[in-house]
């Protein structure tokens, strides 16, 4: 009974956390201008082909291209894939990583968040998957758990997620944990108590996958519930969740992924042309909202970054 009281406790003591935040923006009466508000661009995934999206970018070029396009609208962090330029379809290429995230590290000063959950469903070997790991990114995906996925399972096993829990630790680089389900939290938080990730958690919500979590207001305020005082989150929706995410992100004191690896249309039936739209438009709202947008250096000091390198 005691533990239900405490947990009860702490679960209502978030929730005013939630409602101060709301309150204060709606009253316009804190001193203290709200937190700022990170924008993510997944530039393009590894799963859908131009067949569906023909402006989605393939070859090095393209995504370096659609990234600048994204730091120039107001992006602090891109989420890389690589594609084969010749198939289209997802790899983890090492030397294309490589031809993405040098030009990169040269002419821009993004943080740089590299996938390591290869092409979901065809569940690349763990070594294949985590050799973005080499560039040493500043943050790298963690699928915190398995999911039925794309007509298959996408499959994060125990023994994934030490191993790459592992290597980042080894190399510096943060894991952005994704969660498309609740179940996942208490995979991290299992894995934070055993010493293999460290807290400060940074958690990324993926809402409105077919087979995971839904994309509506009640859910994320579920997950967010569950995750420690002191991690930071960021949102995404997919597909027709991308919008409502996106602004539950923003009064929620949360971050933001946009970007054609979770969304392919600006609005229904009209296809984004660019990444950097879907920048451009986040950015909008959450200047006429009030809430700055963090820039890359600004980015890495609220998620505790350590120093980029090369
Ligand atoms: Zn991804």
């Amino acid at each position: 009974m005691i533990r239900n009281y405490s947990n009860f406790r702490s679960r209502y003591s978030k929730f005013q956390l939630i409602l101060g935040h709301l309150l204060e923006t709606v009253t316009q009466k804190g001193d203290e201008p709200m937190d700022k508000v990170i924008i993510t661009a997944a530039i393009t995934g590894s799963r859908i082909t131009r067949d569906i999206a023909p402006y989605i970018p393939y070859t090095p070029e393209e995504i370096i291209q659609s990234s600048i396009g994204c730091w120039n609208a107001g992006a602090s962090i891109v989420h890389i894939h690589v594609r084969d330029p010749e198939t289209g379809l997802g790899t983890q290429d090492l030397e294309l990583f490589r031809q993405v995230v040098g030009p990169l590290r040269e002419k821009t000063d993004l943080v740089l968040c590299l996938t390591t959950s290869g092409i979901a469903g065809r569940n690349l070997p763990i070594e294949a998957r985590l050799v973005s790991l080499e560039l040493k990114p500043e943050l790298a995906s963690f699928d915190a758990g398995s999911i039925n996925l794309g007509g298959g399972v996408f499959s994060n096993p125990p023994e994934f997620l030490d191993a790459a829990a592992e290597m980042m630790k080894k190399r510096g680089v943060k894991p952005e944990i994704e969660i498309f389900d609740s179940g996942m939290i208490t995979t991290a938080l299992r894995m934070r108590d055993e010493g293999k990730l460290v807290e400060p958690l940074h958690f990324q919500f993926v809402l409105g996958t077919p087979w995971g979590a839904p994309a509506t207001p009640k859910s994320l305020l579920h997950l967010y519930e569950h995750i420690p005082e002191n991690s930071t989150w960021s949102v995404i929706g997919i597909g027709k969740g991308h919008l409502p995410m996106s602004m539950m992100g923003l009064i929620m004191g949360g971050h933001i992924r946009v970007g054609m690896e979770d969304n392919i249309y600006y609005k229904q039936g009209v296809l984004a042309k660019s990444n950097a739209q879907f920048v451009e438009r986040i950015v909008r709202i959450a200047q006429v909202y009030g809430r700055d947008v963090a820039s890359p250096n600004e980015a890495r000091a609220i998620l505790g970054l350590r120093k980029r390198e090369g």
